[in-house]
């Protein structure tokens, strides 16, 4: 194994079976769908959304029409793919001709779906969003009571959802709020439009029991091994290994800064280990990337800012020279990092970009 990136192992057999592990969860006929947005949290949407279909994953949902258009040329046609940020004004059909579901989440955003539907005499499926309670993309209670009330000919919602605002916080009282407002309007959409589907729970809101999954759930978190309760134990499986690769090991031959600013001082005799990987690639002090890493089972501790490609390990300690330093693995997980450094997984994932090389492995219960 030699790259001069970093190497991000991701297990897709993890994956697949953290999917599952939700999947049986569910109160029975309600669906488990993939959320690989912004390229599956950063470990790559294709090759996610194929390991899963493989296992009976059917819907999939993508923030941007980019995305969606990317993942329709890599699934097989029966695949329902939902756009989560909606159709742009002019890009409709894009949606039609890639067979897309846009959600819309405003009346602004029904009414111009509906005058390309009109413009081509079609009823073409679209989802809903109704906000009940985080207030950021969904229909307000009165845009939803206006629907209702017009009924637009042309208008056919084929799925009907909304958001939860603190799924993560079990006893949190919004979420009972949150369902409360959902089942309403659920009841309400479903007697004008029988055969729509409904869906509230994200990963967190689908350890939160059978009211909150409706006929679907979304998760993207779970399925890329965050925890989605942190008061509790993990029942996921980890996914990812983050390793970096030594550039330079030396050994400081008087006490010396190190980095810029030369905010960090060592002593004579201090081995260090320039690794490559920086804030370029997501690897910043806050996310608790940075801080530590693992040299064969070892920790390590880094020395000095973070600069944009490279930054520093002190590796007087370890016997040899070594050629990487994990940052992510069996120990230092996504979880460990949350509960150190107070970050959110989600972060971490998503921050991590494009620069490492991917290396997509199916191996068994643990993530080596
Ligand atoms: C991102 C997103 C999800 C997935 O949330 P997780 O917490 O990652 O499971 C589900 N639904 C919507 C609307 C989202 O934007």
């Amino acid at each position: 194994m030699t790259s001069s990136t970093g190497i991000l192992s991701i297990n897709l057999a993890a994956i697949q079976s953290n999917w599952m592990h939700v999947t049986a969860l569910l109160k029975y006929g309600s669906e488990c769908a993939a959320v690989v947005k912004a390229d599956a949290y950063s470990v790559g949407a294709v090759e996610v959304a194929k390991a899963l279909y493989a296992v009976g994953c059917q819907t999939f949902y993508l923030a941007t029409l980019e995305e969606a258009a990317e993942l329709r040329r890599e699934l097989p046609l029966d695949a329902v793919l939902y756009v989560l940020g909606g159709a742009r004004q002019g890009a409709e059909s894009s949606f039609i001709d890639l067979d897309l579901i846009p959600v819309l989440y405003s009346l602004v955003a029904v009414n111009q779906w509906l005058d390309f539907c009109g413009l081509n005499g079609q009823a073409y499926p679209c989802a809903l969003k109704l906000d009940t309670g985080m207030t950021r993309l969904g229909l307000t209670d009165s845009d939803f009571e206006t629907l209702l009330s017009l009924r637009p000919a042309l208008l056919n919602p084929v799925l009907f959802m909304s958001h939860l605002a603190c799924a993560d916080i079990a006893g949190h009282p919004s979420n009972n709020e949150q369902l409360q407002r959902f089942q309403s309007a659920s009841l309400k959409i479903k007697a004008l439009y029988p055969t729509i589907k409904t869906s509230l729970a994200n990963s967190s809101g689908s350890f939160l029991g059978e009211e909150y999954h409706f006929d679907m759930v979304r998760i993207g978190a779970a399925l890329y091994g965050i925890n989605p309760n942190p008061e509790l134990p993990n029942p996921l499986l980890p996914v990812i290994n983050l390793q970096l690769p030594v550039l330079q090991i030396r050994t400081a031959e008087q006490a010396a800064s190190v980095g810029y600013g030369a905010e960090a001082s060592i002593d004579t005799n201090t081995r260090l280990a320039v690794v490559a990987g920086g804030y370029a690639d997501g690897v910043h002090r806050s996310l608790g990337l940075a801080p530590t890493g693992r040299v064969n089972g070892v920790p390590v501790f880094s020395v000095g800012r973070v600069s944009m490609d490279s930054f520093i390990f002190d590796i007087t300690h370890i016997s040899g020279n070594p050629e990487y330093v994990s940052v992510i693995d069996t120990k230092l997980t996504l979880d460990v990092l949350m509960n150190t450094y107070k970050t959110l997984g989600y972060e971490v994932l998503t921050s991590l970009g494009r620069r490492y090389q991917r290396h997509y492995v199916f191996s068994g219960a643990s993530n080596e």
